[in-house]
């Protein structure tokens, strides 16, 4: 069991070698995660033209911080860098899995039928509301090697990506929530303002 598991660490590590980092909660995480109110969470980001070394450095980076913050996703806006990067680990406690990297995802389709599924974020942080998404989306994107790359998410994978897309064009999951009372019980005793949402419903 101990020596297969070694065995799935050693895979793992090998296939996301581009941007391996030890899961761990470090005390001082490399980047800083902006909060609601914040400007640069309501700029939008620019495609990145080459995945370079560089760009593999603030996907780690950004993973670093992620797992300090026991976050399962990170788009780069949010640690005040506006390019189209965003990283995901939905099983940050397991070292055998790797974590994922999308860099310029677009939508390519997404389902029909929305589920309601209550989401947090890590630039909102102790604020979790229910939000009405598509269930699956199809989704296009780079990865870490800058490779075309094209998936059918469902499940937290296609909730995930939705909420970290999102932050790529400056939206945060506070605009999508349609239960206002919630919303601003929510905000106020987390000590947010109401006025930093942007309503898009
Ligand atoms: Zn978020």
């Amino acid at each position: 069991m101990a020596s297969s598991f070694a065995k799935m660490a050693r895979q793992a590590e090998l296939t996301s070698r581009g941007v391996h980092v030890p899961k761990e909660v470090v005390d001082h995480p490399p980047l800083t995660i902006h909060t609601l109110g914040d400007a640069a969470l309501r700029q939008p980001a620019k495609r990145i033209s080459k995945v370079d070394e560089a760009v593999r450095d603030l996907a780690r980076d950004m993973l670093r911080s992620m797992y300090a913050a026991h976050g399962i996703g990170l788009a780069a806006p949010q640690v005040g860098v506006h390019k189209q990067l965003v990283v995901i680990d939905l099983d940050p406690e397991n070292p055998a899995t790797p974590p994922q990297v999308f860099i310029n995802p677009e939508i390519v389709a997404t389902s029909g039928s929305l589920t309601t599924y209550e989401e947090g974020c890590l630039s909102i942080p102790g604020v979790y509301l229910q939000v009405v998404r598509p269930t699956t989306a199809d989704i296009s994107f780079r990865d870490e090697h800058g490779r075309p790359r094209r998936i059918k998410a469902d499940g937290l994978l296609a909730r995930c990506l939705l909420h970290e897309m999102d932050h790529l064009h400056g939206v945060l999951f506070v605009d999508r929530v349609t239960d206002e009372l919630s919303l601003n019980d929510g905000l106020k005793e987390h000590g947010f303002e109401r006025t930093a949402v942007h309503t898009l419903r």
